[in-house]
């Protein structure tokens, strides 16, 4: 029983752990775009996408392939030659698009983030970092360091000096009602005023898209204009790709590529999907800088032979079957059939977002006003419907999260789609 489990779950578990819903749930099986709770109830999941899995739940593909690897040999990631491995960071430095690209996996975003924290340090020999405000970064000591977004980063004593930009967010702050040009302008004022006060950063760190902050994007090319001043400075560009990467945003490959005027980033951080369930992590970097290291290091788990099998299968399947571009055709249409629903709902402020990264606004009526018991409501009432999407946003938890995974169809955008209008519509 799901309550048993509950009690269970609370009598053991840490309380800061998040758990969905009034009556949470537990999800035991999956196919496709559906799961199925403990009790046999179905759903429409318009948020594991964003999680676990990107491109299908249960592929068999990747069965086959980790069952596959599972029979062989599961080893050391490390310290013995690692084919899978070999294989799989190949494939991502050629699609990374860094020139001279090296890459190390990791076992999830919280530890590639850290990873790329302690290159950037050790290169440019400097413990400040930039950030964007409301971003999320991961749950590690210098992860929550260099969060933005307060409701997720639970202690102050960082070991990094830390300062927070303006830009991530569009939606709310002091620049938002100006056009994308003076947006950008004002946001590159500001960062050069920051600049002016400090020891020189080691690098800023960015989610082209914020993810946990509630699928809030800049205009495409703020993070073109920023580097242009980091560059001058010797200071590093992390994109943090973690929930934007694979094609996702749909127009790109990656989440910076709408930003890649002027190049790419010096580093790459991504996680999340591309195992499509199994825990890779991992990041990316030109060699000077993955190679600035001068002691050696090991993982016992990141990049484990079972890891980079289901990552080889799961990214062979995204390439094959092109699901950028179906996120692209299928997101399309289920942003317009969203915005055409917020039309008649008055407490949705904005439908925004690229691809199948689709982030619903939730304000009290007509204001800016956040309001996290309504988004709370419609969370719950398209569950209810046999719908699971997520929530997220800056200034409380005020905006829903729509991020299948990449192999939706048109039926189940439709579908997922009327389910969410009815959720929007009944609220009071
Ligand atoms: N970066 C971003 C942008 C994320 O959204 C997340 C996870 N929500 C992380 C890093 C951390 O990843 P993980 O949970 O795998 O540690």
């Amino acid at each position: 029983m799901t309550n048993d489990l509950l009690g269970r779950h609370r009598a053991v578990l840490p309380d800061w752990l998040a758990l969905y819903y009034e009556e949470p749930l537990e999800i035991t099986h999956g196919e496709g775009r559906h799961v199925w709770d403990a009790q046999g109830n179905r759903y429409l999941d318009f948020f594991g996408g964003i999680l676990t899995t990107m491109t299908a739940h249960a592929l068999p593909e990747v069965t086959k392939a980790v069952s596959e690897q599972a029979g062989r040999i599961i080893h050391s990631s490390t310290l013995y030659l690692n084919r899978p491995m070999v294989e799989l960071a190949e494939r991502i430095a050629q699609l990374s698009g860094i020139p001279d690209a090296r890459v190390f996996f990791t076992t999830s975003g919280t530890e590639a983030n850290d990873t790329a924290l302690l290159l950037a340090t050790a290169y440019r020999r400097s413990n400040t970092i930039l950030a964007m405000r409301n971003s999320y970064h991961g749950r590690s000591f210098s992860a929550v360091g260099i969060t933005g977004n307060s409701g997720w980063s639970p202690t102050s004593l960082s070991p990094l000096q830390t300062l927070y930009v303006h830009g991530g967010v569009r939606t709310r702050g002091p620049f938002a009602s100006l056009s994308d040009d003076a947006y950008i302008a004002a946001c590159v004022d500001d960062l050069k005023d920051l600049l002016g006060h400090t020891r020189p950063p080691a690098a800023l760190i960015a989610e082209p898209v914020q993810g946990v902050g509630g699928f809030t994007a800049p205009p495409d090319g703020l993070y073109a204009a920023f580097r242009e001043v980091l560059h001058e400075r010797g200071i590093l560009w992390i994109a943090d790709e973690v929930q934007t990467g694979w094609g996702r945003t749909g127009e790109h490959f990656w989440g910076w590529q709408a930003h890649g005027r002027n190049g790419p980033p010096d580093i790459m951080t991504f996680a999340k999907g591309i195992g499509n369930g199994m825990s890779i992590g991992g990041v990316v970097a030109r060699s000077e800088i993955m190679n600035c290291l001068d002691s050696n290091s090991i993982s016992t788990f990141g990049g484990t032979q079972i890891t980079m099998a289901a990552g080889l299968a799961n990214l062979n399947y995204l390439l094959e079957h092109d699901l950028q571009g179906n996120a692209r055709r299928v997101g399309g249409l289920l942003i317009e059939r969203l915005r055409a629903v917020a039309a008649h709902v008055p407490a949705v402020r904005e439908v925004r977002g690229r691809g199948l990264m689709i982030g619903i606004e939730i304000t009290k009526p007509g204001t800016d006003e956040a309001d996290p018991q309504t988004a709370a409501a419609v969370l719950e009432a398209a569950r209810e419907g046999g719908l699971l999407i997520g929530k997220g946003g800056g200034h409380n938890t005020s905006s829903l999260r729509v991020a299948p995974p990449l192999s939706l169809n048109v039926a189940e955008a439709e579908e997922g789609a009327a389910i969410l209008e009815n959720a929007l519509r009944s609220i009071p």
